[in-house]
Parts: C-alpha cells; structure tokens; sequence
C-alpha cells in the first residue's frame, strides 16, 4: 500500500507499476436494482443514502431493494435464467468460462473508475483497492473462468451389469449475502464459482457499500450474460437479506459478514427450504511470535495484519502472541511503526489508513478500546479519534493483554493491534486455540520442526508461517470452529456450488 505498495500477500512490491490516477468528481452512475440485465426502481418506492466516510458525505441515494424486489429477482434467476433450455443452460461450458474471462477484462479496462468508486464508498486508501482489491478480484475471476469446462464427475466400479456415474450438476439460484469491508472481493469470491458451476445468482451488497455491485451489474451485461444469470439487489439486512435467506426457491445462500448474522440464516435455512449454507464469520487470529523469528519480518507483518484496511478484516492480526524474550522489544517497535502510520486522504497516494466505515463500528471500536483500559491492558499508542475528522481512529497499540479480556476474546474490527507474552510452545498453542472461532493463524519462526508442528496444533482453516493476508484464488479459505462453514476460493470452493447426481444404468436387462 501507500507509495511502497503490497502484493496480494502484503509483502512490499519489488518494483513499483506506474501509479493509476483515481477520478475525480466521478459521476455515480448506476444506482438501482439490477434484476434481468435491467435496472428497476423498487418496489416500494424507498431509496437509501450511501455515504463517503472519509468525509461523512452523501454520495447519492440508492434504490432500496426488499422482499418484493428479492421475489422478483429469484423469479427471473429461477425461471428465464435456470429453466431447461435457457440460453444459459445450453450454453457450452466452456462459454461460461469465456464469459468469465470477458467480465475479467472489463474489470482491468475500467480499473481505475472501480477503485475510484470503491474507495468513495468505503474509505479504504486507492492504491490498495487499486492494487490489492482489484488484483484479488481479476485473478478470482480468470481462475474459475478456467474451471468452467473441468467440472467433472467419474465412472463408479461396481459390476459388469451397470453403468455407474456421476454428475457435478449447479445447485440452482444462489443467494449471497455480503459484508462492507471488501464490498468487490466478496461479491467476486461469491459469483466467480457459482457462474462457473452454471449457476444463477440473487446477491444484497451491504447497505454501507451498494455501489461497486452496482456497477459490475452494467458489466455483466456488457460481457454478454444472458438476462437472469446474476440479479444485484441492494438494500437492508433484516429486509433484503433476510428474503434470501428464507427463500423458498434459493437453492444455496452464501454468507459473509458476523457470526450473530450467520446464524440466522442457519435458522432461516432450516425454517424454510433447507437451502445450502456456507458462512465466513471472521476470527481472532493467532500470529504468533518465536524469540528466533525474523523479527524486522514480524513486526511489519504483525503490523500489517492488524492494521490492513483499518482493521476491518476477518482476516486480522487480533491476538498478538510474542514470546517473553523478545516481548519488550516486540512492542516497542510496533508502537514506532504505529505511530507512523500516514492517516488521511484515502485519495492522497501517502495514505496507509483511512476511515472505519461507519459511526456504529466506531463506536463499537471506541468502546472496545475503553474497555481494554479498564481492565489492565496498557496503551502504547493511539486509542483516539483524529480531531477535526469523524470517522478516523489513531492505530492504536496495546500490551500487556491478557487472554480473559473482552478485547482479546471479540472481534473489534478496527485498528487495534493487542500484544501478548507467552513462555513455551505448549502454552501458547493452548491459549491460540481457546476461542470459538478458527479462521486463520500465523507462526514466525526459524524452525522447521516448529513450524510444522504449529500447523498441525493450531485450529483454523488457514496457518500460515512468516508469511500474512497470503490469500491466492487457487487456494481455500474458511473457517473452523465459529469462524463459518464450507470454503471459499480453490477446488474445494466448486464443491459448495455444484450437486452430486449419481447416474446407475442398467447395461445387462436379464439380470435385472
Ligand atoms: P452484518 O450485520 O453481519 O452484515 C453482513 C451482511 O449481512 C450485510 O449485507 C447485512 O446487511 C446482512 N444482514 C444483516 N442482518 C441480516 C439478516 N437478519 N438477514 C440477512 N442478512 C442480514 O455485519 P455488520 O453489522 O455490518 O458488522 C458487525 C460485525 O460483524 C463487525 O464488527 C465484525 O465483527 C463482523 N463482520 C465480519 C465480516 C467478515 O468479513 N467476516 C465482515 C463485516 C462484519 P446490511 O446491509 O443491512 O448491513
Ligand atoms: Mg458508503
């Protein structure tokens, strides 16, 4: 990020590409329902303001989609788009993966003006949703554009008599339902394998970020998917998303946001269809410190996993573990890398850190902080709000934390980087573990025994050593524990889209 810039993985670039230029005054232009390859006013008539928390602002208002929009999507998803015959359904499968490929362009053509509105939207600096988001989303889109026509079942043995085979089948309409902190990443991560498998698409942005689905809904169309296939409903949670999540006619609803949310559509599912569910519901992930870690390599991956996109990842380094040899020195230079941190301007090509998205995760965050204090964690830095601006927090750093702390128990979602001591191996893979989530952990260490044996010990769905954030499209992602259900990106990710049929033919009518 910032002028240095990251990799996909947050290690600094080797050599800097030509710095984009963000938009300036860029013209909203899409801001209703996208059902059909049409835009549509809603049902309802209501509209909702989007905002710009860099500056608390208005950018426009937005069609505010419910159920009726919701029903009116999933008919056109279910019937013009997934009926036998469609054009979608006749399509090659290898079309698919071209249309895939197509979208994928559309999105480097217009690189610039999607970061532009991602960054209004969110507040996240340009240059890292330039480089890092919409890399993350290029790459995920050409990968399943390559799985599109690889989606195969097998020939069963069972006797000379049958024909045994299986079939990877779409599930159907697929429900998604996505969180505001990578409004483009998750909504890619969502369509890229269901488009692939064949399926249709119904999906809510959430209601903070509407406006970069908006617009990759005029390239859907652009790229040639037939009418249906992928339906863009923006609108609220407990309305919008909520008809997703019981819809009698979505076959499968995937779900990225927090656990309390996340069970409610296990409930919706079970209280109407039992529709598919996979969930990612964040973490408070272990990054664990060995005194013979690289420690320049540590702290600034320590660094970047707390603070990255202002803390707002499920992803984030929460739980700081360093061992007590090296813990003084730990801290002090994360405090002194902290402090440095350029906040501002998501605009400005300096900035590292912008914005939180809104005044209610501030205030959770704020609170969060205060809390800590008050329980015997001790603040090295930050812990503030900027003065003259509303929604930015000083990346606040804090030791002498301590497992039974609420801060080191919930998700606080902002940036907090809360640094802990531990003494041997076997305490710190206990105290790692006891959390109900388990979505990702990391271990700096020299040692490959170390290293081998931490994967193995730690609960979660990604380890990952001396490295962070290393996310890759061809790799899974997801939680165990309270951390979600089912894995996103990958192989294993085709799984989650795609019914098993077994096929038996009766090959030897005598016997039979
Ligand atoms: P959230 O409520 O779980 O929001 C995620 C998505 O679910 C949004 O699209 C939201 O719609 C929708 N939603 C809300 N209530 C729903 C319902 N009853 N039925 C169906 N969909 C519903 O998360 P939040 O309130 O924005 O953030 C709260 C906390 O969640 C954060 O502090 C953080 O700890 C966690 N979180 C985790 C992730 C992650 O990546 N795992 C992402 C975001 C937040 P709206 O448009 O109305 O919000
Ligand atoms: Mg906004």
């Amino acid at each position: 990020m910032a002028e240095n810039g990251t990799t996909e993985n947050g290690q600094p670039l080797k050599k800097m590409p030509p710095l984009p230029h963000p938009i300036k005054n860029l013209e909203v232009k899409y801001t209703k329902i996208f059902i059909n390859n049409e835009w549509h006013e809603s049902m309802s008539g209501k509209k909702f303001a989007t905002y710009n928390p860099a500056t608390e602002e208005k950018i426009c208002d937005v069609e505010e989609g419910g159920k009726a929009d919701i029903d009116k999507a999933v008919r056109v998803a279910t019937t013009a788009a997934f009926q036998r015959g469609s054009p979608w359904r006749q399509m090659d499968a290898s079309g698919r993966g071209k249309l895939i490929q197509k979208l994928a362009d559309l999105l480097e053509r217009d690189r610039v003006t999607i970061a532009t509105l991602e960054t209004m939207d969110t507040g996240k600096p340009f240059l890292q949703a330039f480089f890092i988001d919409m890399e993350g989303c290029i790459r995920t889109l050409r990968y399943y554009a390559g799985w599109a026509d690889k989606i195969q079942g097998k020939t069963i043995p069972v006797d000379d008599s049958v024909l045994c085979f299986t079939k990877h089948e779409p599930m159907g309409v697929c429900g998604s339902i996505i969180p505001w902190n990578f409004p483009l990443m998750m909504l890619v991560w969502k369509i890229a394998p269901a488009l692939c498998c064949g399926n249709t698409v119904v999906l809510k942005p959430a209601e903070q970020t509407p406006l970069t689905a908006l617009y990759i809904g005029a390239l859907i169309k652009e790229a040639g998917f037939p009418p249906g296939v992928v339906n863009i409903i923006p609108g609220y949670g407990p309305t919008a998303g909520a008809a997703i999540a019981r819809h009698m006619d979505i076959d499968k609803v995937a779900f990225t946001g927090s656990t309390e949310v996340g069970k409610l559509i296990k409930e919706a599912s079970s209280k109407s269809n039992l529709k598919r569910v996979t969930l990612e519901l964040g973490g408070k992930n272990p990054f664990i410190v060995f005194a013979d870690a690289d420690m320049d390599l540590a702290v600034e991956l320590a660094h970047q996993g707390a603070f990255f996109n202002q803390g707002q990842c499920c992803t984030a380094a929460s739980r700081i573990f360093v061992e007590e040899s090296i813990y003084d020195e730990f801290v002090k230079r994360s405090v002194d890398i902290a402090k440095k941190r350029v906040i501002g301007d998501p605009f400005d090509f300096k900035t590292e850190h912008g914005p939180q998205i809104d005044q209610k995760q501030f205030n959770k965050i704020m609170e969060l902080i205060e809390s800590g204090k008050k329980e015997g964690a001790k603040l090295e830095c930050g812990g503030s709000a900027l003065k003259d601006r509303g929604l930015f927090i000083h990346p606040t750093v804090m030791s002498e934390v301590t497992d039974n702390m609420r801060i080191a128990k919930e998700e606080i979602f902002g940036p907090v980087q809360l640094i802990m001591k531990f003494k041997n191996q076997e305490e710190v893979i206990r105290r790692a573990n006891n959390t109900e989530y388990g979505l990702t952990a990391a271990v700096f260490t020299k040692s490959l025994d170390r290293a081998l044996a931490l994967s193995s010990a730690l609960q979660s769905g990604t380890v990952w050593v001396n490295c962070y954030n290393a996310l890759h499209a061809q790799a899974p992602f997801g939680g165990f524990k309270m951390s979600g259900h089912g894995r996103e990106l990958g192989e294993y990710a085709l799984a989650e889209y795609t019914e098993v049929k077994t096929v038996t033919i009766n090959i030897s009518p005598k016997k039979h």
